[in-house]
C-alpha cells in the first residue's frame, strides 16, 4: 500500500503527519518513508542516520559539429525550446531539456548522442529497525525535480507499505510524487488560505482519481468552515491535531510527537486504518 502525505500549502505540518505516521507503524510492521519534497527535504531531520547516496543522473544530447549539417530537424522536434539551430551552430539549453531523447532519434545525420549529467541524488537509511528513509535531493538551482522524485520512489517501488511526503502545493513534483499511490492524506489548517490552498490539492487529487482524506492540524477548534468545505466534497476529516505549545515544542527540538507522548500512537494508527478504508482493504 502507497500514502501520499501533501498539502496544497507549505507549512501545515505535512512533513510531521508523515513522520509521526510512520514511527507509530514501523513499531509493528516494516515501513519505507520516501522524502518526495526533493527542493527541500526535511524528514531526515526526525531521523538522523547514516546513509547511502546514489546520484540521479538524466541523459542529454551532445551534438557533434563537424557531422551535423544545421537541417534544423531537432530544432523543431523539441517541444520544449531546449534546441535552437543556428545558419553555423546548434545551441543546446540544458535547463529546459526534458530528456525525452526524441532529437536522438530525429536527427538524420546520427550527429546526436547522450551523455549523463546529474541533477541529483537519492539516500537510503534504515533509521529504525522496521524504518526506511529514502530522501530525494535536488541540486540547488536545478529545474528536473520529477526525475528525483521519481528515482526515489523506484527504490521503494517492492516495498509493501510506502508513505511518500509530498512537496507543498500542486504542480508537477506533487502529481508525480501521487502517481500510483492507494491514498492521500491532506493536511490542512483551518485558516481562509488552507481552505482555498486545500481546494487546490483536492482538485489534483480528484483529477487523478486518488481517494483523500483530510488532517487538521493546529486546530483552535474553529474549524466549522474547513469541516463544511469536508462534507461538501465528500472528504472524511480522519484526524484532527490541536494547536497546542507542548506538540509545538516537541516539534522545535526535533522530535516526534508519538516518540515522546506515546499516547498519540492511537490516534496515527487509526489515521492508518482510514487510510486503507480510502484505499479499498477493508
Ligand atoms: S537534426 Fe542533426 S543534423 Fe539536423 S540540425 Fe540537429 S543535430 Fe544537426
Ligand atoms: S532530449 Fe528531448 S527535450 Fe532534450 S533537447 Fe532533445 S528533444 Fe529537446
Amino acid at each position: 500500500m502507497k500514502i501520499a502525505v501533501a498539502s496544497g500549502k507549505g507549512g501545515t505540518g505535512k512533513t510531521m503527519v508523515a513522520a509521526n505516521l510512520a514511527f507509530t507503524l514501523s513499531r509493528t510492521c516494516q515501513v519505507t518513508l520516501v522524502d518526495c519534497d526533493v527542493e527541500e527535504p526535511n524528514l531526515h531531520l526526525f531521523f538522523p542516520s547514516p546513509v547511502t547516496v546514489t546520484d540521479v543522473n538524466i541523459a542529454v544530447p551532445v551534438i557533434d559539429e563537424k557531422t551535423c549539417d544545421r537541417c534544423g530537424m531537432c530544432g523543431e522536434f523539441c517541444q520544449y525550446g531546449a534546441l535552437t539551430v543556428l545558419r553555423d551552430r546548434v545551441l543546446f539549453f540544458p535547463e529546459l531539456c526534458h530528456s525525452c531523447g526524441g532529437c536522438t532519434l530525429v536527427c538524420p545525420k546520427n550527429a546526436i548522442h547522450e551523455v549523463p549529467k546529474r541533477i541529483g541524488a537519492v539516500t537510503f537509511a534504515t533509521v529504525l529497525p522496521h524504518l526506511n528513509l529514502i530522501t530525494g535531493y535536488l541540486d540547488a538551482g536545478n529545474p528536473h525535480a520529477v526525475p528525483v522524485i521519481r528515482a526515489a520512489k523506484k527504490m521503494a517501488e517492492n516495498d509493501n507499505l510506502v508513505i511518500c511526503d509530498a512537496s507543498p502545493g500542486t504542480s508537477c513534483p506533487v502529481v508525480e510524487t501521487l502517481e500510483n499511490c492507494d491514498a492521500c492524506i491532506l493536511v490542512t489548517e483551518s485558516t481562509p488560505f488552507g481552505r482555498h490552498d486545500l481546494a487546490l490539492a483536492v482538485d489534483v487529487t480528484e483529477r487523478l482519481g486518488i481517494p483523500a482524506g483530510v488532517v487538521i492540524n493546529r486546530s483552535d477548534g474553529q474549524d466549522q468552515e474547513t469541516l463544511d468545505f469536508c462534507a461538501n466534497h465528500d472528504l472524511d476529516v480522519m484526524i484532527t491535531i490541536p494547536f497546542d505549545r507542548r506538540i509545538a515544542a516537541i516539534q522545535s527540538k526535533g522530535d516526534l510527537l508519538c516518540r515522546v507522548r506515546p499516547e498519540w500512537q492511537k490516534t496515527f494508527c487509526s489515521l492508518f486504518d482510514k487510510c486503507r478504508t480510502l484505499a479499498g482493504g477493508d
